[in-house]
């Protein structure tokens, strides 16, 4: 395998930034991770990539960088319901939701057009349109970069959240993931009922959906929607939707009638931080090669030539102001290298 010195990250990440990183390496096979990773003479310090749709990069990147482009599907078991496959890190995510729909197993289709690699998506549990990747996964192997071996993570021991799981937190930069096994389904449950999912059926005249129309709905309306990091340079959403206490909802709510907010049980709330940005007028907003996507505020634009530090000062600004106004701080999805 080729080791490089001073590789420009900008084609690998979705903002477009170009900073180099010292040492840049592509993991193709399994045996490759343990060898880059035990030889003495590579940086101890090892920075893991897969589709660069998640991470704002604000200064050279010291270290090995490896792109994981570990590439492979295959069916480990099958039931009457549910079909178990294992899948390598360096998959196209997207890829393999039209996969599963092609082969009629219902589980991924609300996560269509996600950018990305399948390694990254236990990451931070990646969701969309009411579902989240959590549901399907049964199993993540990794590779322990300072203990030396291959360990598996049953979905239990993942400690799953809200956009959130083990491996942005204790296992963050020590484990390089390799495989993730998926559990998913011969019945369809459909779920249609979050955002525009429904009205977008209505509007292709679905009256009876599939998995392969609510993926066609998603895939319509997040095309319609979001920014194609091909055309503008970005990170999906920026800042996670904040939860906050219900009475503290309650008194926004007397001084802002109209803020939206989602019951995630009896005593907390989600208020959807587009929102929150909206309201503090930075919709829209540019600053240089910087901006805020101007139709969804929690997307942070590069238009072109922005610095990972000039994305980074404008959204410590959106924080200072959110902040100030709503008394709620917001926390940044991406991560910031
Ligand atoms: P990267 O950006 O390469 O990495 C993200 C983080 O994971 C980094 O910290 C990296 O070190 C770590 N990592 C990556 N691979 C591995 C591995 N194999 N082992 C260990 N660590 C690893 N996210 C959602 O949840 N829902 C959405 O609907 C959504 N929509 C998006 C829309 C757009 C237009 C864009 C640009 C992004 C969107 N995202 C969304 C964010 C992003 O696509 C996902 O988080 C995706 O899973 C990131 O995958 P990646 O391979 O690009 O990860
Ligand atoms: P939207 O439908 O305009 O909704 C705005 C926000 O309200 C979303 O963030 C969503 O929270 C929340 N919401 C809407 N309906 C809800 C419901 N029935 N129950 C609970 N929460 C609800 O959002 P959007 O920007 O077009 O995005 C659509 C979906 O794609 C969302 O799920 C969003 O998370 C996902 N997405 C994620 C990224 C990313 O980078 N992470 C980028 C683009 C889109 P949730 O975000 O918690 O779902």
């Amino acid at each position: 395998m080729q080791i490089f010195k001073s590789v420009s990250l900008k084609p690998y990440n979705t903002f477009g930034i170009n900073v180099s990183a010292e040492f840049y390496a592509e993991l193709t096979h399994e045996a490759e991770v343990q060898e880059l990773c035990s030889d003495p003479k590579l940086p101890a310090k090892k920075n893991i990539l897969g589709g660069g749709s998640n991470v704002l990069l604000t200064k050279p990147v010291a270290g090995l960088t490896l792109r994981n482009c570990l590439k492979g599907i295959a069916v480990l078991e099958e039931n009457e319901e549910h079909v178990w496959l294992q899948v390598k890190a360096g998959e196209i995510w997207h890829d393999l939701v039209l996969r599963s729909i092609a082969q009629n197993l219902s589980g991924l289709e609300n996560l269509s057009l996600i950018p990305g690699c399948v390694g990254a998506a236990p990451m931070q549990n990646i969701g969309a349109y009411g579902v989240e990747v959590k549901d399907t996964i049964d199993e993540v192997t990794a590779w322990h970069i300072y203990d030396q071996e291959f360990v598996s993570f049953k979905n239990s021991e993942c400690r799953f959240g809200y956009r959130d799981s083990i491996f942005k937190h204790g296992l963050k930069n020590k484990v390089v993931i390799t495989s993730v096994t998926f559990r998913l389904n011969k019945s369809h449950q459909l779920n249609t009922s979050y955002g525009a999912v429904q009205q977008q059926l209505d509007l292709m005249g679905v009256s009876v959906p599939t998995i392969k129309s609510v993926s066609d709905a998603v895939i319509a309306i997040r095309s319609s929607k979001l920014p194609d990091p091909k055309q503008v340079g970005n990170a999906g959403s920026f800042f996670k939707n904040p939860t906050i206490p219900r009475q503290q909802f309650l008194d926004l709510q007397e001084r802002y009638l109209t803020i939206p907010s989602y019951p995630v049980s009896d005593d907390m709330v989600k208020v959807p931080a587009g929102w929150l940005i909206e309201q503090t007028n930075w919709k829209g907003y540019r600053e240089g090669e910087a901006g805020v996507h101007s139709k969804q505020a929690l997307v942070l634009v590069n238009y072109g030539k922005a610095k990972g530090e000039e994305i980074w000062s404008l959204s410590e600004k959106i924080l200072t102001s959110v902040k100030e106004k709503f008394g709620i701080e917001l926390e940044r999805e991406v991560n910031v290298w």
